[in-house]
């Protein structure tokens, strides 16, 4: 049988070789055996079912809730002359119907279904009159209340899977839980069924979360870098993408926003351009990106703490689709987080036990110091077990020297203190550096003490080290660029009582020229 099965992947389908699982859960299915699959979004969890759809003698149902999705696919098929239709609510009468004759005589092959249209009695006594030999159903994962996309519907499928007794039962998500894992289990009741567990490890996205002080500067600061790359920046809210976009526009960035708010025709418009490289970066909420398979896409940054693991994950998980290197960056602030909680504490029951176990998985990662992999793919049920992954920032500062940085941070606090407490990092950067800049000879701070005696770091040096000094709370910053101020901690590594500890993160924001005409 899987010898049928290779020939079809070659012939049908035009592919040299299966992709890892796509053989076993297919041999599983010819076997009549039930079967659980999670793969990631892209593993090519279709032509697990495809597949033996062809190979079977009766008829593949396929229940998925993605009505757009469903069409994409049964046009696909169509190209390659496989039988496969859809039902539902998008159809007019006529061709409903057409669609009904063509099951009801045995022509088809593959049939893809809404729940709410599987349910109805018609379409049951329509399928009762058929052989029905695997009973497919796409995102299972909306079964369960513990998914991020519960859908009550598809709790009926426990019943109507009776009306199929012939049937094998497979079940397909992108993102299961272990918990979720269990509910679709119990529910589908796959007693006796086999769960491939495809391995959720993007090896080329670059995972990092910095915390959120200047958003629009770190954005600014990040792009900088990535002048010719395509990316994708999410916000929480419309207003957010608006006011983001409008900013980026300003410093000359190609861009457009996407959010649910705008028409359909212009949403059609932007993401398109965005596909064909017309725009480099696309800023959305989360209603951009659905079936969106652009390979290179070459960072994803979120300007907003996103709501839960899996979304998070789904929405990376359209960089690097090439396979090559694909930057994601979180930007993390505890508002973010009080903002989420708002909106759970406005839930009830279980809905919001489910939204807060979800929030609490995410800090899990955001707050992490182990590889950002381990929290991550935990979430999945997968056990990380390399030590470093080279590929997230926490594992790259285990590499990165922490130093003892006491005399810089002293000349850097020291200038601060002697021009007032007045400028930011920049200018006192151009202090350290003796720069004769005219405003630093006409403030007479030439004349300092602290004056030229930093030019043994470059300016990009000292900017890393003020925002270290930030981080770890020596500084105080009102405002974005705004004065930089000592807190008392500072004062204690004036006077020699603390010394000052860190790695210059290079990492993300490789200040680059542009900071350096500040
Ligand atoms: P999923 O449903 O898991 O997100 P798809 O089934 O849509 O993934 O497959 C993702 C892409 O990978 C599709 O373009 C598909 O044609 C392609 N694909 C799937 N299996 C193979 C394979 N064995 N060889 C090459 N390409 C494949
Ligand atoms: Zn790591």
């Amino acid at each position: 049988m899987i010898k049928e099965a290779r020939n079809k992947l070659n012939n049908v389908f035009g592919y040299e070789d299966f992709r890892p699982l796509q053989e076993e859960v297919i041999t599983q299915v010819l076997d009549k055996e039930d079967a659980l699959v999670i793969m990631p979004t892209g593993g090519g969890k279709s032509l697990c079912y495809q597949i033996p759809a062809l190979l079977f003698d009766g008829l593949t149902i396929v229940v998925s809730p993605l009505i757009s999705l469903m069409k994409d696919q049964v046009e696909q098929l169509q190209q390659y002359d496989i039988p496969a239709i859809f039902l539902n609510s998008t159809l007019s009468p006529d061709e409903y119907q057409r669609n009904v004759d063509r099951v009801r005589n045995g022509e088809i092959k593959m049939l893809y279904l809404a729940p709410e249209t599987l349910m109805m009695d018609k379409t049951r006594k329509l399928l009762a009159t058929q052989n029905v030999d695997l009973f497919t159903i796409d995102e299972a994962h909306c079964i369960s209340e513990w998914g991020h996309d519960f859908r009550p519907d598809y709790r009926e499928l426990t019943e109507i899977r009776k009306d199929f007794p012939n049937a094998t039962c497979l079940a397909l998500t992108a993102t299961a839980t272990p918990r979720v894992r269990e509910d679709i289990e119990d529910i589908l009741k796959l007693d006796n069924s086999e769960t491939f567990l495809a391995s959720f490890d993007r090896k080329n996205l670059f995972l990092k979360v910095a915390d959120k002080e200047d958003p629009l500067e770190q954005t600014l600061d990040f792009l900088y870098t990535r002048k010719k790359q395509s990316g994708i920046i999410y916000c929480f809210s419309r207003k957010q993408v608006e006011e983001l976009y409008v900013e980026l526009k300003k410093e000359g960035h190609s861009v457009k926003p996407y959010h649910a708010g705008l028409s359909k025709k212009l949403r059609n418009r932007n993401q398109e351009m965005f596909i064909r490289d017309d725009i480099q970066i696309i800023v959305a909420t989360i209603a951009f990106g659905m079936g969106i398979d652009k390979p290179n896409v070459r960072f994803v940054m979120h300007y907003d703490l996103p709501k839960n693991i899996e979304s998070y994950y789904q929405q990376i998980g359209r960089a690097g689709r090439d396979g090559l290197r694909a930057d994601c960056l979180v930007l993390y602030s505890r508002s973010d987080k009080q903002k989420i909680q708002y909106f759970i504490n406005q839930k009830e029951g279980t809905e919001k036990k489910v939204a807060e176990k979800h929030l609490k998985d995410m800090l899990k990662f955001m707050e992490t110091d182990e590889c950002r992999r381990v929290p991550l793919m935990g979430y999945f049920g997968e056990t990380y077990k390399k030590d470093n992954c080279g590929m997230c920032d926490n594992c790259l500062s285990i590499d990165a020297e922490v130093e003892d940085l006491t005399v810089h941070a002293q000349k850097f606090l020291s200038c601060a203190v002697r021009t007032g407490e007045q400028y930011d990092a920049y200018y006192i950067a151009d202090i350290l550096r003796g720069s004769t800049k005219e405003q630093v000879l006409e403030n007479g701070h030439d004349e300092l003490p602290t004056y030229n005696i930093g030019n043994e770091w470059a300016k990009e040096q000292w900017i890393l080290l003020a925002r270290m000094l930030v981080n770890q709370e020596y500084l105080d910053r009102n405002e974005s660029h705004g004065p930089l101020s000592l807190t008392d901690q500072a004062r204690a590594v004036l006077d020699g009582k603390e010394n000052v500890f860190g790695a210059l993160d290079r990492s993300d924001t490789v200040v680059g020229d542009q900071a350096m005409e500040r």
